[in-house]
Formats: structure tokens, sequence, C-alpha cells
């Protein structure tokens, strides 16, 4: 089944609004023709609204790398879907592994902004992936089964359309640790098979499913050449356009 291809920059907390701008620019001016790859941006929030207005006519799209579930109230420090949504963003990551780890995000939580992502019509891109000893453990599969049903609980199977899913082992998110393609892979059928249980063969299949981990120009070849490998969420090597630039058009 033909599914779509999505390369994904996630700029963390990096970037001046002026660095962000140019970041954007050099990726939009050397996009040249990348056929129907998509190419999605998650700039920090207070740069989202400048980036999307750079994007507008371009295949590239943006995002936020997270929100709040709540439209509005006393929740200092968050933003809501209805601004992001206000704002012209496309996408919304949800259940990172810094927010999960760092921040302290649970399963119920990520469940709520992505029901609320959908709720303002966003896109929502969401994150799963287990921790060096749980894989060590044998418990990698488990952790990510269970964080697939938990993101979706609730979820009616035409609502799936616009979902994302990227699969992304927290021991290779900034580490340099690439996980093999083969064992991303596996990982990424196992996650089919749960979508599989949870919302039928159809869905399981087309739903596009990333790998993310210390993607670099010079192993996107061998994970992008696999069959469940839709594409990249990629975070370090997004911050120079160039090397940003190298994974879309290799992959
Ligand atoms: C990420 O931030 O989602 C990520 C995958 O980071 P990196 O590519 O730096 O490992």
């Amino acid at each position: 089944m033909k599914r779509r291809e999505i390369f994904a920059g996630n700029w963390k907390m990096y970037t001046t609004h002026a660095e962000a701008m140019d970041l954007a620019r050099g990726i939009i001016g050397g996009m040249g023709n990348m056929g129907t790859r998509e190419v999605v941006l998650f700039p920090p929030s207070l740069h989202v609204r400048d980036v999307v207005n750079l994007c507008k006519g371009t295949p590239v799209s943006v995002g936020v790398q997270n929100m709040y579930f709540e439209k509005e109230g006393a929740f200092t420090g968050e933003i809501s879907p209805a601004m992001v949504k206000d704002a012209g963003a496309r996408f919304c990551l949800i259940g990172h592994s810094e927010r999960r780890h760092v921040f302290g995000e649970t399963d119920g939580q990520v469940n709520k902004k992505v029901l609320a992502g959908l709720e303002w019509g966003l896109e929502p891109m969401v994150c799963v992936g287990e921790l060096l000893e749980e894989r060590e453990s044998g418990r990698g599969e488990s952790v990510v089964r269970s964080q697939i049903e938990g993101a979706f609980v609730g979820l009616a199977g035409h609502r799936m359309k616009t979902i994302v899913i990227a699969y992304e082992p927290v021991w290779a998110i900034g580490t340099g640790k690439v996980a093999t393609p083969e064992m991303a892979e596996a990982m990424h059928c196992v996650i089919r098979d749960v979508l599989a249980g949870l919302f039928g063969g159809e869905i399981a299949g087309s739903t596009p499913i990333l790998y993310g981990g210390s993607v670099k120009p010079d192993n996107i070849k061998g994970l992008f050449g696999m069959a469940n490998i839709d594409g990249v969420l990629v975070g370090g090597a997004s911050l120079k356009a160039p090397s940003f630039l190298d994974i879309v058009r290799v992959g």
C-alpha cells in the first residue's frame, strides 16, 4: 500500500527568531523537486506564526512541538490547540520523549492532546519509543504497544486518517546511536500490528510511521529503504538546512 512519505524536522528549544527564519528560508530555497514527499518543520512555538508565513505557497508545512489540551484557561505557560490553529500550524507533535521523560507527560495526557488536536483540525504526529533499559530487559515491544494503545483511547477509526506516528527509541535520540534499519522495521511492524488490532488492517496499512533517533544524511538510505518506514523525524540534523535537505533528498 502506498503511504504518505514525511520528512520532519524538530528544532527543539534551539534557534533565535532570526536563526529560525534563516533556517526555514534555507530549507524552502533548497527544496527543488522533491516529488510528493512532505516536509514538516517544528520550530519553537514563538516562531511558528512567522515560519508559517514564510512557508505559505511552498510544499513545506509547519507544526508545534507540544500544546495543552484545553481550549483556554488558567494554565500559565501553556499554549492551546486553538492558538496553534490560529497561528496557522497544521501539525502538532505529541508525546515526544523529551515531553514524556523530562516533563513527565503520561499516556493519558498524550491521549487528551491527540483528541484535542483532532478536535481543532490539527494533524497529530504521535511519538512513542522505549528506554534503553526497557529494550534491554525485553520490554521494549510491550512499552511501545501500550503507548500506542494509550494514545488512541476513545478514537474512532475514521479519525486516524490524519494521524502520523513517529517511533523514536529514547536511547537513539540525540545520542548518535541510531537503531539499525532492521530494529526500526521490526518495531514499525509491531506498531502496525497494534493498529490492526485497534482499527483494522486498512488503517494499520495506511497510517504513516516515521523513524526518529540520530537520523543523519549517512544513515537515511538504509532506514528509508525499509518497507514499513515512511519517513523520518529529525532533531539535531534538522538544524542546518544542508544536512536536513540531504536527508530529504536521499530518503
Ligand atoms: C528528535 O528530537 O525527535 C530526534 C529524533 O532527535 P535527534 O535526531 O537529534 O536524535
